[in-house]
Parts: structure tokens; C-alpha cells; sequence
């Protein structure tokens, strides 16, 4: 089988939506019958994203087999829906590091090892290696044409028309056509500036994406395609939409399915279809009720820190035909002497604490599950939010007062949440959590049981800290309900209360595999939960 290849770069600016650009093309060739994947490329230096800031970078997206990724394989997963892993994510750092690893063992024999052939060839590898077995592969290079840490990445795809042959690949360069205020019109400029940079460079790009704020004119079109040399149907238009969803549904309108299908020698006569995207799309924006959803968060100003979280909760909107209002509290804000936290707290229909790191802003979780767990409001934590209500739980209701995760305070009297003796010695950060899918059962008769509809599930996990069993006998008797356990490894992974309306907390990250056709079972049974709170309340 040979594979073909579909590159997509980005110019002018970053945060185009090339992530989204590259999900929405990969829905549209899947759903054309062909079997596709998407790999990113990050030229930065981090060997992963996992010792990365949430502030800086938004959100790490863990896969199956644990590699911690870019968020936008999240992206790719939930448009694809296929299940990415390790190979799909390439960054500068893995690079070199296996290059340098080689030329330590003295694979090279003594040559001089060089960015051109050594980087770039181990480039073209792992891309070939991610395209194995498949009739597309997408690539979408990270950054902007012209940063100096995409060169390598640039001149290696330039390379793969060579190496693949050039019927087997197509370029196509994600631009922005901003609209001056003052002048009142789009300018093209920046466009062919950037254009001209890919051909310098050596690649001539075969389509244009074109990310734009106001409606193009033909002649417009007319004018970018004499000067970037791109025929005029290959410009392609993507105005800002209400949601990302849509962006497929666009796209196949103007042919881009099409065009890469022609330009890389296809022949499908498959029409896709789209109608569940029009669902979702329909249904996300014209829901009949909404609810609100408060996200006690310690990461909230960074608009992806969340992503992942906030698109799960929008996926269960749109199954339960609700528009899902997310109001972010900076967790901090709820643990503050003067915070009136009940007040803060009342226009929320649920209450979701998602994951984080490190002991700011903990105390304010814990406020706000307390808040949730004594007035009877949906709560669902996850991971750390998991942590917290295990915490409360035994410090309000237990009547631990210093109860604690050790990651809060190693000194704690009461570590409900702690490392396990096998983890005890590890000093380096990068690569040391429990990272990945990991089997759990359910038990029967919880909420989690019957919103999976299934006794054995599989979850991915990113932590350092568990549930301490040691407690678990003192909470249970005080009445938390333990709903699932790690297969084989006798680890807490969803904690319950039976009798409050939806007090669910989850170990791992159940957002990592919602998808907007697709909801998770925990999400849609908190948000289902949270709309019948929000009529009850009316
Ligand atoms: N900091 C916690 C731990 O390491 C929770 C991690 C998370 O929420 N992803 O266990």
C-alpha cells in the first residue's frame, strides 16, 4: 500500500486553527473510506509536552500508550475519532535525542552527524513510520514558516516529494487574510509574504486555507492565486465559526476533499456523509435549555488549559440538547478568608474541579466540593478534583481535620491521598506518573455502572498520587462508595455518594475520550444531572 501524504504549514501568524484545519480534513477523508491518521510535528526542544505549563502551552493530551502529547492530538481524536499514540507526535527534542542516543553508539562510523541528512532523515522516518499501513497520513508541521526551530521539520517534508514522489504528497499552507479596520478591507499581503518564504524554502504550496474574518471576493481570490501561484479553486476560506465542528462541514462545501483527493491522484467516489457533524452542529447551537456549569479551576486563564474538559462537556451538551454555559472560578478566589463561597458558587446548575499539579489554589477545591456535597449540587472531580473530594469527605465527614494529599503536605497526619512505596524514589519529573490506559472494574449497582453500561472499562491516566487504601475501610463506613477499582492493581479509581444527586469522582481523565458524536458516559450522566437540577430549580 502507499501511503500518500498530506503536509499542512502554517504562515503569518500562530493559532490559525491548523490543529482543527487538520482534524476537519482528516474527518472528511475518513468518511470518504480511506484510512487516515494525523501526526504533529512541535519544533520545540521538550522531548514531550509532559513538563510543560499548562499556563504556556494549554493542556497535555495523554494517549493510550501514555505518550504525553500536544493538545492537539485531542483535536485530532475527537475530528478523527481513531486512537492516536506515541508515533503521532513528534517534537524537536525526541529528534535529537535519538539521533544524539545513535551517534553515541557510533552509528554513524565516525562521520560528521548534520542537521541535513541525520536530523532531517529521522524526520522523514517517523513520519514514514506513522504513515505505515495507511492510505493518508496527515502532517501538520507546528509553528509559523520562518521560525528557525521549523527549518529541519520544512526542509525534511520538502524532501519526503522526492523521497515518496510527488504525486503521493500535497502541500497546503494555512494563512491569514487580516481585514484592516481603517482601510476597511482584507489584505493580501501577509499571504504572499509568507507563500514566497515556502517557495524559498523549496515547497510551492497546492492549496490555500485561508483563515479570515470577512467573506473573500472572487477577486481576491483571483489576485492570491497570480501571486502565490495556487489555482484559484485551491483557496479555500475559513471564516470564524460558532463552532469548531463545522469547520469539516465548510470545508466540504468548497471542495477541499476534492482537491486533495485530485491532487494526490485518488479516485473516491464516496460522498461523505456529513449529517452526523450537522447534527452536532445544529444541536450545539440552537439547544432549547442551558445549563450552568461552574469550573473550579487553578489553571483558568489559560483558555486551553481545559480544553479537553471543556469540549467533553460541550460533547454532552449537545447529547442532552442543552447549551452547556461554562463559567470558570479561579480556585483560589474560594479559599480566601473573606470568600463567601456559597455565594460564588449559586448560579451553578454542577460543579466540575478538573486535574492540576502543586498545592495552590487545593484549599478552594475543597471548599467548593464541600459546598456541592452538603447542598445536594452535581459534582464531578477529576483526577486532583477526585483527590479533593476524597480529602473533604474525610476531613468534613470523617472528622480527620489534618487529612491531606502528600503532594499538599508530606507531613500529613492523615495522607488520604499518597505515593505508593514504589514510587517513593524517583527524582526526576519528566516521565514518572502513571501514565496511560488502564483497565478498571466497575462495581454493581454505582452510577458509574450504569451511566457505562458495562462492567470493565479502560481510562487514561496522568498522576503521581492514589487513593490510600489504608483509609478506605473509614471512608466507606462514613458512606462514600468506592465504584471502581484498577483491574489487577487494587487501586481506587471512581469514588461515589450514593445518595446525593451526582457526586462522581474519577482517578483518571475521562475528557481524553469523549468525542462530539460520541459523549463519555460520565460526562453525559453529570451534565444530564446538572440540566435536571437546573428545572428542578426553576
Ligand atoms: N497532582 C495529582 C497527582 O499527581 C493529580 C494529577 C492530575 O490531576 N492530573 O496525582
Amino acid at each position: 500500500m502507499t501511503t500518500k501524504y498530506v503536509f499542512i504549514t502554517g504562515g503569518v501568524v500562530s493559532s490559525l486553527g491548523k490543529g482543527i484545519t487538520a482534524g476537519s480534513v482528516g474527518t472528511l477523508l475518513k468518511k470518504r473510506g480511506l484510512k487516515v491518521s494525523i501526526l504533529k510535528v512541535d519544533p520545540y526542544l521538550n522531548v514531550d509536552a509532559g513538563t510543560m505549563n499548562p499556563f504556556q502551552h494549554g493542556e497535555v493530551f495523554v494517549t493510550d500508550d501514555g505518550a504525553e502529547t500536544d493538545l492537539d492530538l485531542g483535536h485530532y481524536e475527537r475530528f478523527i475519532d481513531e486512537t492516536l499514540g506515541e508515533k503521532n507526535s513528534i517534537t524537536t527534542g525526541k529528534i535529537y535525542s535519538s539521533v544524539i542516543k545513535r551517534e553515541r553508539r557510533g552509528d554513524y562510523l565516525g562521520g560528521t552527524v548534520q542537521v541535513i541528512p541525520h536530523i532531517t532523515n529521522d524526520i522523514q522516518e517517523k513520519i514514514i513510520d506513522a504513515g505505515k499501513n495507511l492510505d493518508v497520513l496527515i502532517v501538520e508541521i507546528g509553528g509559523t514558516v520562518g521560525d528557525i526551530e521549523g527549518q529541519p521539520f520544512l526542509e525534511a517534508i520538502r524532501q519526503m516529494a522526492v523521497r515518496v514522489g510527488r504525486e503521493n504528497v500535497v502541500y497546503c499552507h494555512v494563512t491569514l487574510i487580516p481585514w484592516l479596520e481603517a482601510a476597511k478591507e482584507l489584505k493580501t499581503k501577509p499571504t504572499q509574504h509568507s507563500v514566497q518564504e515556502l517557495r524559498r524554502i523549496g515547497i510551492l504550496p497546492n492549496i490555500l486555507v485561508c483563515r479570515t474574518s470577512h467573506p473573500m471576493d472572487e477577486a481576491m481570490k483571483n489576485k492570491i492565486a497570480l501571486f502565490c501561484d495556487v489555482s484559484k479553486e485551491a483557496i479555500i476560506e475559513v471564516l470564524d465559526e460558532k463552532t469548531i465542528y463545522n469547520v469539516p462541514i465548510s470545508l466540504n462545501k468548497q471542495g477541499l476533499d476534492n482537491l486533495i483527493l485530485k491532487n494526490l491522484g485518488l479516485h473516491c467516489d464516496v460522498q461523505p456523509d456529513l449529517s452526523d457533524w450537522l447534527r452536532v452542529v445544529d444541536r450545539y447551537i440552537n439547544p432549547p435549555e442551558e445549563v450552568k456549569i461552574a469550573l473550579v479551576g487553578k489553571y483558568v486563564q489559560h483558555k486551553d488549559a481545559y480544553l479537553s474538559v471543556v469540549e467533553a462537556l460541550h460533547h454532552a451538551g449537545i447529547a442532552r440538547n442543552v447549551r452547556v454555559n461554562i463559567v470558570s472560578v479561579e480556585s483560589e478566589d474560594l479559599e480566601q478568608p473573606n470568600a463567601n463561597v456559597a455565594e460564588i458558587l449559586k448560579f451553578a446548575d454542577g460543579i466540575l474541579i478538573p486535574g492540576g499539579f502543586g498545592n495552590r489554589g487545593v484549599e478552594g477545591m475543597i471548599e467548593a466540593v464541600k459546598y456541592a456535597r452538603e447542598n445536594n449540587v452535581p459534582l464531578f472531580g477529576i483526577c486532583l478534583g477526585m483527590q479533593m473530594m476524597a480529602v473533604e469527605f474525610a476531613r468534613n465527614v470523617c472528622k480527620l481535620n489534618d487529612a491531606n494529599s502528600q503532594e499538599m503536605n508530606p507531613a500529613t497526619l492523615h495522607p488520604i491521598i499518597h505515593l505508593m512505596h514504589e514510587q517513593e524514589n524517583l527524582h526526576e519529573l519528566g516521565g514518572t506518573m502513571r501514565l496511560g490506559a488502564y483497565p478498571c472494574d466497575l462495581v454493581e449497582g454505582t452510577r458509574a455502572a450504569a451511566a457505562y453500561g458495562e462492567m470493565h472499562i479502560s481510562e487514561r491516566h496522568r498522576h503521581r498520587y492514589e487513593f490510600n487504601n489504608d483509609y478506605r475501610e473509614r471512608l466507606e463506613n462514613a458512606g462514600l462508595k468506592i465504584a471502581g477499582i484498577c483491574t489487577g492493581r487494587n487501586l481506587v479509581e471512581i469514588i461515589e455518594l450514593p445518595n446525593h444527586i451526582w457526586y462522581v469522582g474519577e482517578q483518571f481523565h475521562a475528557e481524553l475520550k469523549s468525542r462530539p458524536t460520541r459523549p463519555h458516559p460520565l460526562f453525559d450522566g453529570f451534565i444530564n444531572a446538572s440540566a435536571i437540577y437546573m428545572r428542578g430549580r426553576k
